[in-house]
């Protein structure tokens, strides 16, 4: 593929956005693997084509045109839909319709880089002159990543619904796999059952989400439960639990994490990472909060018209906020009489949290909101050692590492930042069983860990 690179400004608002997804395309970068495949499969039950790209396959086209300056996500992603792009064009030869296709890249309104990724995107495929017709649909955590306008609107909010369920699901998939994988009979099984259950629920979410059919959705996982209950040998003694939080895209993504959890479970761990539906929830209750500051703005300075259009943003953000907190409190408290899965954190705790040791500020926002929150809850529930996972050079991860060191150095609870980008430190490993060993340490001080047969 030949580039030449030109900054057409009038694309980067033109061909990044929502867009009508039907009779197109829909590329998916993977981040969690099981979240996204569940995702997609939601969205096709809604007659939408919806496909999850291979990932890390085009890694050198990633960084071929990136200046290393960008963070590794947006270096893996680039190379997802250069690769895929490049493998279509010579799979489909003179067939080949740009225009087919629609890549998902969605963004945050600030204030870190996460909202420019698109843009980059953008100036890259419109190097290539047979790639310009490729639209980026983008959401943004500025509505709450609203899907109006990309299928027909009485749809918008059964889609809305279905997609977030799909994500709830999906932790609970990857948390069953954390809980059962350190304690299997026999290496591997684990990784079998979760790969088999999670085309299980693809069907399910392909067959009942556009329904909103969620019972029938909970009675499979629960068939998957029990079957992966008779996966874990009682013989092995409980591990040390080690919490992981920061950046989502990094932490989730078990290639771009250089399978971290797994090295963890080498060293003897069981590792619970912080879940994506937290994010979600985190942006719909940061868009409530604003409203309700915004409102109170308005009342003292008593303007009408804002009063009434912040009310509605209240309305509505509080509306999503609870239906979210209920559906994914149902699916968890289900499951949880079956195994003992660790529950979500709720936004609104975390954020008294913070309050409550004035130790930062949804103000500032960024997920350092949630990472910082995420470690201290961590702490008081017991664990016995916490990482810090994200992109080299992440803003909102540096801002966590820094004020959570020394606070684990306060608590003796062993701590580690773990950067990534797409280099092989020659040291991880040594840091990892370091941190494991301290990790069991504390164990034996404190204890903590129920072992994967008590039920809550
Ligand atoms: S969260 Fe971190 S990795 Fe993501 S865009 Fe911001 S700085 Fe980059």
């Amino acid at each position: 593929m030949e580039s030449e690179r030109v900054i057409d400004f009038q694309s980067l608002t033109e061909n990044v956005g929502r867009f009508d997804l039907r009779n197109k395309t829909f590329l998916i970068p993977q981040m969690s693997k099981i979240g996204v495949h569940l995702v997609a499969a939601t969205f096709r039950g809604f007659g939408i084509n919806a496909k999850v790209m291979d990932t890390c396959r085009g890694l050198d086209l990633g960084k071929e045109y990136t200046s290393g300056k960008e963070c590794y996500p947006c270096q893996i992603t680039t190379g997802d839909i250069l690769y895929f792009l490049k493998k279509e064009k010579e799979r489909l030869g003179k067939d080949f319709s740009p225009g087919n296709y629609v890549f998902f890249m969605p963004e945050t309104g600030g204030p870190c880089r996460f909202g420019m990724y698109n843009k980059y995107q953008r100036i890259i495929l419109d190097s290539f002159p047979e790639l310009k017709d490729v639209k980026i649909g983008s959401l943004t955590t500025r509505d709450g990543y609203s899907l109006a306008g990309i299928i027909e609107k009485e749809q918008v909010r059964d889609l809305r619904k279905a997609a977030y369920f799909s994500i709830v699901i999906a932790d609970i998939l990857d948390r069953l796999l954390w809980k059962i994988r350190p304690y299997e009979k026999e290496p591997g099984m684990t990784d079998d059952f979760i790969e088999r259950s999670m085309h299980v629920m693809e069907d399910s979410f392909e067959t009942y989400g556009a329904n909103k059919d969620f019972d029938k959705i909970l009675d499979k996982l629960e068939e998957i439960i029990n079957e992966g209950k008779t996966i874990i040998d009682p013989g092995i003694p409980p591990k040390p639990i080690i919490g992981i939080v920061g950046e989502i895209y990094v932490r989730t993504h078990v290639q771009a994490n250089q399978d971290i959890i797994r090295v963890l479970e080498r060293y003897g761990a069981e590792v619970i990472n912080a879940s994506v539906a937290e994010w979600i929830n985190y942006t719909t209750y940061d868009r409530f909060r604003e409203a309700r500051i915004g409102f109170r703005f308005s009342l003292k300075q008593l303007r009408l018209g804002p009063m009434r259009e912040y009310l509605k943003k209240i309305i509505s953000f509080k509306g999503d906020l609870l239906y979210q907190e209920l559906r994914q409190k149902q699916a968890y408290k289900r499951m949880r009489s079956l195994i003992d899965l660790s529950e979500d954190h709720k936004v609104a705790d975390l954020d008294n949290i913070l309050k409550e040791k004035d130790l930062f500020c949804f103000d500032v926002g960024t997920e350092a909101c949630l990472s910082i929150a995420g470690i201290v809850e961590y702490a008081r529930e017991g664990y016995n050692g916490v990482v810090n996972v994200y992109p080299f050079t992440c803003m909102p991860s540096t801002i966590t590492s820094a004020i959570v060191k020394p606070l684990m150095n306060k608590l003796r609870i062993p701590y580690l930042d773990a950067p990534y980008d797409s280099a092989f430190q020659p040291g991880r490993e040594a840091a990892i069983r370091t941190f494991m060993y301290q990790a069991h340490q504390h164990f034996k001080r404190n204890g903590i860990s129920t072992g994967p047969f008590s039920t809550s």
